[in-house]
């Protein structure tokens, strides 16, 4: 029996990784709704971030796998469809690391949002806020394409919802 505290579950589920954005973490993306453990089970509620991204059965066996890795003999994933994800709840580190990664965070809070082409998205690379809006659609459907008039570079906009 393992005898951890939850903290040891968080700071697992800290190297399961987004597959789609390779620098956040479960954690940083805010899924994770609740841990719950039993003598030999622990149960991870998530929520999905988008009902329309693939990614969400990866991340469940990742995070499976990984906890199963750290020596808990059964993990169970429960999946909570309600409330849905927003992007509120990508912690403000995580969105630090969107940056630093070259994908400009979501700007504002999901409640509010505004038409994209409104939208004054600040340049990862140099801060400007002289951009355009390019693509409703970057790399993936979560995302916008985003180009920056000033350094000429072209980048991602996670997109608040
Ligand atoms: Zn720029």
């Amino acid at each position: 029996m393992h005898q951890s505290p939850d903290n040891d579950i968080r700071n697992i589920l800290q190297s399961v990784y987004d597959p789609e954005i390779p620098v956040l973490s479960v954690v940083d993306m805010g899924i994770i709704r609740k841990l719950s453990r039993s003598a030999d089970e622990v149960v991870v509620h998530i929520t999905p971030t988008y009902t329309g991204c693939p990614a969400m059965d990866v991340i469940s066996t990742q995070i499976r796998m990984a906890l199963l890795a750290a020596g808990f003999p059964s993990v169970k994933i429960v999946q909570e469809l309600s409330p849905a994800w927003t992007t509120d709840w990508i912690s403000e580190e995580g969105k630090q690391k969107l940056k630093a990664y070259g994908i400009a965070p979501p700007i504002g809070k999901a409640i509010d949002s505004v038409w994209l082409e409104d939208l004054k998205v600040p340049c990862p690379q140099c801060n400007s806020t002289n951009t355009v809006l390019v693509s409703q659609f970057g790399s993936t459907a979560c995302k916008a394409l985003f180009k920056c008039l000033d350094c000429k570079e072209p980048f991602d906009y996670f997109k608040c919802h």
